[in-house]
Order: structure tokens, then sequence, then C-alpha cells
């Protein structure tokens, strides 16, 4: 097996065709992209990325380019748990989340990709190989949507090949939130598979008085009702709002996702691969939930996370928000009624257009 020889960092601006919005982060106009980029010895590459929501980018290049490469030059690229656990450790003093394990997370994604290609094997069969085919849902950034601005918005989802859809909610009168959400029942039935998404607007309480007038709807679930680190305020939502909650989105590792399933305050585990640690706490994190037998979800990225949730027998929905980044691939994923299939490529097989890119360099 050959040796790493070289690791770049990147760092991009990807400007949004359209503002997004959520109740925690207010309007989004553009996303920050890290592309990690591993070379090993026999000129073999791997390629790994990260978002933000504009900030922490510099940062994140820094320490991947910086710090983390010089500590992973020579190394074997395939040993890729030893190469997790030594860089987890070296940076763990003032890591354990942040931009260090965005960049780890990028770094790892990376080299699961190199390692894949070098098999000959697409990414989801090198992990586990379950099912290429993977229900998918249309993530809608869209808290500032009126009714019919949001109907609008789920006919042109549809037509691209959605079934399931998520809509944010947390507006500041909570009667506003219920009002769309009857309309969206009203507009598409009772059987297209529906979710909400808070971004952590509530309080403990005002989340359970969310979801009893949420009840009526039939919601798939409740996305992050509260901020991540309350985990019995967690276990109360679950318990006393009735329904399921997802959650993750904000965890930062295999731990704190322990934590919160142990706790009993979790119904889908939502990991983003790229924020998580990258591939190999994102499997860990599956598998833990298997174990506990919840289905997990994802947040983010993907057209690689697709490989991920191929691989495991307990995924339910990949979520589908391209942050922008079709613009910059040659290959962004297909989703036909309802579902994604993984790509049979070598790696994650994505094909990033670097001469566009190069246009949005920061
Ligand atoms: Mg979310």
């Amino acid at each position: 097996m050959a040796g790493i020889d070289r690791v770049r960092a990147d760092r991009y601006v990807i400007p949004l065709e359209t503002a997004l919005s959520d109740s925690t982060h207010g309007t989004m106009e553009a996303f920050e992209i890290v592309t990690a980029r591993v070379t090993d010895a026999d000129g073999a590459e791997g390629t790994g990325y990260t978002f933000t929501c504009g900030v922490n980018g510099g940062a994140i290049a820094d320490i991947l380019g910086r710090e983390m490469a010089p500590r992973v030059q020579g190394r074997e690229a395939d040993a890729i748990e030893k190469i997790w656990h030594d860089l987890w450790w070296a940076f763990h003093y003032g890591g354990r989340g942040g931009p260090t394990v965005l960049a780890l997370s990028a770094l790892d994604m990376a080299l699961w990709d190199l390692k894949a290609r070098r098999a000959g094997l697409p990414l989801w069969r090198l992990l586990g190989g379950y099912d290429p085919r993977v229900a998918t849902y249309a993530g809608g950034i869209d808290l500032h949507l009126s009714a019919a601005d949001l109907i609008d918005q789920t006919h042109a989802n549809r037509e691209n090949g959605h079934r399931a859809i998520k809509m944010k909610v947390g507006r500041p009168r909570l009667s506003e939130d219920v009002d769309k959400i009857a309309a969206m029942r009203d507009a598409f039935g009772p059987d297209m598979p529906l979710m909400v998404d808070a971004n952590m607007a509530y309080t403990v309480d005002g989340a359970i008085r969310a979801a009893r007038a949420f009840a009526p709807f039939d919601l798939t679930w409740f996305e992050e009702p509260i901020p991540p680190d309350d985990l019995a305020g967690h276990a109360r939502v679950v318990a006393e709002g009735g329904l399921p909650v997802a959650a993750g989105e904000n965890l930062r590792s295999l731990w704190e996702f322990t934590s919160l399933i142990a706790s009993g305050g979790v119904t889908f585990p939502e990991p983003d691969v790229t924020n998580c640690g990258g591939v190999t706490p994102f499997l860990k994190i599956a598998h833990l939930a298997e174990a506990f037998h919840l289905p997990l979800t994802s947040h983010g990225a993907h057209e690689f996370t697709v490989h991920l949730l191929a691989a495991i027998p307990n995924a339910s929905y990949l979520e589908a928000h391209g942050f922008g980044l079709d613009a910059y691939i040659e290959t962004p994923l297909a989703i036909e009624d309802g579902r994604a299939t993984a790509p049979d490529r070598p790696g994650h097989g994505i094909v990033f257009d670097w001469d566009r890119l190069e246009a949005i360099r920061a």
C-alpha cells in the first residue's frame, strides 16, 4: 500500500441562487466549502469536503492544510482508523468539535474515497453493501416562505423526483407554523411523507407544545426542536411531545451521539458526514443506531452520503439539499420517484469541476 504523499486544502464560497433561511442562521446567501485532496505515492487521489454556513472556513482550511497535512504525510493511506485516532488525540485539547472536526471529516472522507478507488469499488460496496437505492427527501431551507410559496416550491421538488418533503418551522408565532403545515397537508394529501425542522428554535416546554400542535398532521419527524446539549430535554420532548424526533447535525462525535441515543431523546439519529468526523465515525453512529433499533437519516452532502446509507440496513431517508454544489460537480445525484441510487463508479464517484471552482476560490 502506497503512503500519503500530499494533502491539499482549498476553500471556496458558493453563491446561492436564492437566499435561504432557518430559525438559527437567519438569511443565508452563500455557503463555504473546504475540499481535502489526498494524493498517494502512486499518484492516486481521493477527495473529501466539508461545508459551513459562511464562517470558520479559513480556520478549517488552515487546520487541514497546515497542521493535519504534515502529520499524515508518509503514513499508509489505508490505515484510516489509526490515522483518525492519532489526529483526534493530537488535536484534542483545542479540538473535540468545531473547525478541527470539520477538517478531520474532509480528510477522512478523502482517505475512504482513495481506499475505495484503489480497490476498484464504489464506496457503498466497500463499506458494507446493503442496497444502492436510498429513499430521499427534499430538505427545504424555507422558514421565510409563505404557505403559497411553500406549495409552489413543493410542486417543483415533486417534478424533480422528490416524494418526501421537509419544511422549516420556528416562526415567532406557533400558529403561523401550524397554518403552513395544514396548508401543505391540504395541498398534497395525507400520504406525502412530511417532516418539520425547527433548527433548535424552542425551549423544552415550547417544543412539547409545538409537537402537540403538529401531532394531527402525521409528521414523519420533528427535527432539532431544542439545542443539542440538552439530553434530558430531548427525552422529555420525545416522551411528552408525542412525535418522533430527528437530531444530530450539531453533534460532533460518536460519543455525543452515544449520549443522545442512550438518553432516549432521539428517534432518527441524523449525523452529517462532513461534520461528525467523517466516514469512520458516521458508520459507527449508524451501527450504534441499529443496535438501538433506530432508523438513521442524514444531514447534508447527499451526493456523498448516499453511499453511507446504501451501505447499512437501517437507513431511513437521505436528506437532499445541495448547498449549491451541483453547479460545481459533473455528477449531481439524480432523484427519481423519491429515491437516489449510489453510483457504481469507484470511490464516491463525485467528479468536481475544479476549473469552475477556481472562479469562486476564497
Ligand atoms: Mg436540520
